[in-house]
């Protein structure tokens, strides 16, 4: 074979950065021209959106420039916005050029269908929600108007959503921030959830999180619903679809997600939401030399549900996704087989002045482990730790050792 083969990376959150530092660490730059294409420049820990939304964290505090760290490791950086990808011709098309590649792997996360519920927002509507940097930061002054202002709120998950997680980070915190500043009285919390009983997340629920849940909200005065179908927001009411209307003056909804427009508008590669249909090595179902990681990737829901919930993706997830692609990619070009996963997840439910732990194995039922589930301050402690150390190491170009990570 002639000069090093051409890997394209697009999206440079933990799909893309797993994926480019797992690649540099088992090819040089005499094997591989590594490029990484994304359209924000800073590496964002996501998780710690919700801890933005309550003014605990900022955004620059869980954010780094992406450039210095992949240029330390010899991956070339394009601050780029990806328009098309074509796989017959395998070139990645963007607002600047086109950068042809032998090999592709797709990170691109998700957008927010909120065109699936009227008033969904913040930019389609009244509603609120933290599933990008932008609209985080318009959260959190949508809970510094509210305490400024206090008034009945409605925390939920709008119907197919598949990131459940936050919906519950989100009401305890806001009601840890509401008791801190005496405005709690001031405020009938609601959380609203399409799933068919608290804790389900999209993945069948796990052990004991159910009662854990159901005996956090009750003991909080947070009313909930499940199998809640979430029809319209508005600015002062949240419609479900058995005809009620709930008081809301901040409604934060979790939208139900799609994969981006690049991926959706080019052809052959996602299927009708913009997902990418993958195998169990995380390759292209049909398109050659295309890997697909982390949320772009198309998972099927476990169940049916009477409101549909699908699968989660969450952070744990993506990066096993991009550890397990990357090692495929590197045993094609090596010439051995790479072995494979089934995906499991650990993660950390942020619960105001505590939180709870949850590791399940596999994520999807029935499990050969019983999920574990734990609950305290010491956890909320690790989470602060984890986002610190993570991005240390991120930042110097390093993946924190997985037994310490998630
Ligand atoms: C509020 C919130 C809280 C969460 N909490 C947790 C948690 O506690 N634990 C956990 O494990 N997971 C959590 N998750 C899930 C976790 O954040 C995701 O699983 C993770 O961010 C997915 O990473 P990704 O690389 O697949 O995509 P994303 O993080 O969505 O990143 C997508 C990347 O693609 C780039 N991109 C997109 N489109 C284009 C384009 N057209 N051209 C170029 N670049 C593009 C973006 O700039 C970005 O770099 C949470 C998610 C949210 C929203």
């Amino acid at each position: 074979m002639g000069g090093p083969v051409r890997i394209v990376i697009v999206g440079g959150s933990f799909g893309g950065l797993t994926t480019a530092y797992e690649l540099r660490r088992h090819l040089g730059p005499e094997r591989a021209e590594i490029t990484l294409v994304a359209r924000d420049d800073q590496f964002r820990f996501v998780p710690s959106f919700t801890g933005v939304a309550m003014g605990r964290r900022r955004l620059e505090q869980i954010s780094f420039p992406l450039a210095a760290p992949l240029a330390a490791k010899r991956v070339r950086f394009l601050n780029e916005t990806v328009a098309n990808i074509d796989t017959a011709s395998k070139v990645v098309s963007t607002d600047a050029g086109e950068h042809p590649y032998d090999f592709l792997v797709i990170a691109t996360g998700h957008r927010s269908a909120n065109e699936a519920v009227p008033g969904l927002g913040p930019f389609d509507g009244p509603g609120h929600s933290p599933m990008s940097a932008g609209e985080t930061a318009e959260l959190a002054e949508a809970v510094q108007r509210l305490l400024a202002e206090p008034g009945p709120v409605v925390i939920g998950a709008a119907p197919g959503a598949s990131c459940i997680g936050p919906v519950y980070e989100l009401a305890f915190g806001l009601d840890h921030l509401l008791r801190r500043r005496g405005l709690r009285h001031q405020v009938p919390m609601s959380l609203l959830t399409p799933e068919p009983f608290l804790g389900h997340m999209g993945m069948g629920g796990a052990g004991t999180i159910r009662q854990l849940l159901e005996a956090a909200l009750e003991e909080r005065d947070i009313a909930y619903r499940t199998s809640a179908a979430i029809t319209r927001v508005t600015e002062d009411t949240l419609e479900t679809a058995d005809a009620s209307s709930i008081p809301s003056v901040c409604s934060i909804i979790i939208p139900p997600l799609a994969g981006v427009e690049a991926v959706a508008a080019s052809e052959g590669l996602g299927n009708p939401k913009g997902f990418v249909p993958v195998d169990d090595h995380y390759r292209h179902e049909v398109a050659d030399g295309v890997y697909a990681v982390g949320v772009a990737v198309a998972l099927p829901p476990v169940e049916g549900s009477a409101v549909p919930v699908n699968f989660p993706k969450t952070g744990h997830m993506t990066e096993q996704m991009a550890k397990i692609a990357a090692a495929d990619l590197v045993g094609r070009l090596q010439g051995h087989e790479a072995s494979t996963n089934e995906l499991s997840a650990r993660c950390i439910l942020e619960m105001g002045d505590r939180a709870a732990y949850l590791a399940v194995d596999p994520v999807r039922p029935p499990r050969n482990r019983i999920p574990t589930v734990s609950e305290g301050r010491p956890w909320l402690l690790a989470k602060i730790v984890f986002e610190r150390a993570y991005l240390a190491f991120a930042r110097r170009g390093r993946l924190l050792p997985t037994a310490l990570g998630w």
